[in-house]
């Protein structure tokens, strides 16, 4: 079995949702995991931000918006009126229900319901696409075998059993669809896995079920050497580690989600990130294969803020650092970056929620600073510390920018730099033209 997940761009129009069709019912057996069409989760995150704030009119815009969205979609995507009828009826019955939530009190509880719908919507007007052109789909919801526990975390014993039953009671069809990013928490209430997490859905079903492999099907051709958005002339890189993926997908390459790359690593099995738009081009594969010797890609991510703590008496006296992290654990903020020296230590964090009590805290034991607006921008490859080279032409990219903290060995993947919010496009551009033309 494939499981096969397709992103927003990828089911974004009524001639998109065709073509998807066309990929997976290719071969037969495939699981097929969609996520909302594009723009529709951001859409129903504004109309949560609307009821929140009691702003009835401003939902409502916002519903009929998507109302005229979803009446194209379905008007050209349809050829009878009995699938096109289900459809309608499908949506008016999301979209009547997003109404009556104007009416009444709004909670963190309603929030993950509506911005569920999008995923509910996408995968049900896929089913009667592909119900209308004869195919003998099954349709799991994935409320029925997703869940996270109280950490968050997937259930993964819970998911692979109910998955095994579902498919157990349903065997022998074309096709096996889905909803990626939705799942049940330990209420047994509608949650998700953050936004972008259709990609860890996949990897979690196959996981789950011993699949040949995991696609990601997207809008580029594979994981590119650096972020196609910002620079100019990336090309496609055809082989990662699951270790060197999951530190670009983390350090900012939107193309796949951190999250993804564990399970499938664990189970052993590869994951192909392929092009919707070009089938047949190869795409990028991670594996437990590692290409040595090479820096493979570069990505930036945005909103970190740097703290330092420096501290004549006591930095670097045992137990020091177990107290400096233990101010940050108690506020559940995680530190993405360290650098420690005799009378300083750096760490650089994305989660502001709590800055003000982890500075507070922090003071008690050596005077603090903080830098806003920064960016971790992160060369990633197979950079063994005995290979020589990889740190001075990575360095020498960044010689005109001036660079906050630097972290290198940590892993054996990564080298990454701390810079200014405003230094990023300048920092990815040269360690573009040093390290790959
Ligand atoms: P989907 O909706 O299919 O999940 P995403 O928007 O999440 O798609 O991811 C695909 C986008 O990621 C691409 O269109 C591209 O602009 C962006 N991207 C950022 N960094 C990279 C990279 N290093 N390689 C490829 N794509 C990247
Ligand atoms: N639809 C969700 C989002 O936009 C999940 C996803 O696309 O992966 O974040
Ligand atoms: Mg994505």
């Amino acid at each position: 079995m494939i499981v096969m997940k397709f992103g927003g761009t990828s089911v974004g129009t009524a001639q998109r949702i065709k073509n998807v069709a066309g990929l997976i019912t290719k071969s037969k057996g495939n699981f097929v995991v969609l996520s909302a069409m594009s723009g529709t989760t951001n859409s129903l995150v504004e109309i949560s931000d609307y009821l929140y704030n009691k702003n009835k009119e401003g939902a409502i815009d916002a519903i009929s918006s998507l109302e005229s969205k979803y009446a194209k979609v379905i008007r050209e995507l349809y050829s009878t009126e009995s699938a096109s009828s289900k459809a309608s009826n499908y949506v008016a019955s999301v979209l009547d229900y997003l109404k009556t939530l104007t009416k009444q009190l709004f909670t963190s509880v309603e929030e993950k319901i509506v911005v569920a719908q999008g995923e509910l919507i996408s995968t049900h007007l896929m089913a009667y696409y592909l119900e209308e052109q004869g195919v003998n789909l099954c349709l799991l919801p994935a409320l029925e075998f997703m869940k996270i526990d109280i950490q968050g975390e997937p259930n993964s014993d819970y998911i692979r059993q109910r998955l095994t039953a579902l498919l157990e009671q349903n065997p022998g069809a074309d096709l096996y669809l889905t909803q990626g990013f939705i799942c049940l928490n330990h209420h047994d209430e509608i949650d998700n896995l953050q936004r972008g997490g259709s990609d860890y859905t996949a990897s979690l079903i196959g996981a789950a079920l011993g699949a040949e492999q995991i696609q990601i099907w997207t809008d580029i051709d594979g994981m590119h050497n650096n972020d196609p958005r910002i620079v100019e002339g990336t090309s496609a890189v055809r082989q990662l580690h699951f270790d060197e993926a999951a530190e670009l997908g983390y350090f900012g390459a939107k193309i796949l989600h951190p999250t993804c790359v564990q399970p499938a690593k664990f189970a052993n099995i590869p994951v192909l990130l392929l092009n919707t738009n070009d089938p047949s081009a190869p795409g990028t594969v991670i594996s437990n294969t590692l290409a040595h010797g090479g820096i493979k890609a570069v990505a930036a991510k945005d909103n970190i803020t740097a703290i330092r703590i420096k501290s004549s008496r006591m930095l670097l006296a045992h137990g020091f650092l177990r107290k400096v992290f233990e101010i940050f654990e108690s506020y559940q903020t995680s530190i993405d970056m360290i650098c420690t020296s005799e009378v300083g230590v750096s760490m650089s964090i994305d989660n502001t929620l709590h800055l003000n009590e982890i500075v507070r805290d922090l003071k008690k034991y050596g005077t603090v600073s903080v830098d806003l607006d920064m960016c971790i921008v992160c060369v990633v490859g197979d950079m063994d510390w005995e290979n020589v080279g990889f740190e001075s032409r990575a360095m020498e990219a960044m010689k005109d920018i001036p660079v906050r903290m630097v972290s290198y060995g940590g892993s054996n993947y990564n080298i990454s730099f701390l810079v200014r919010a405003e230094d990023k496009v300048a920092a990815l551009r040269s360690l573009s033209k040093c390290l790959f033309e």
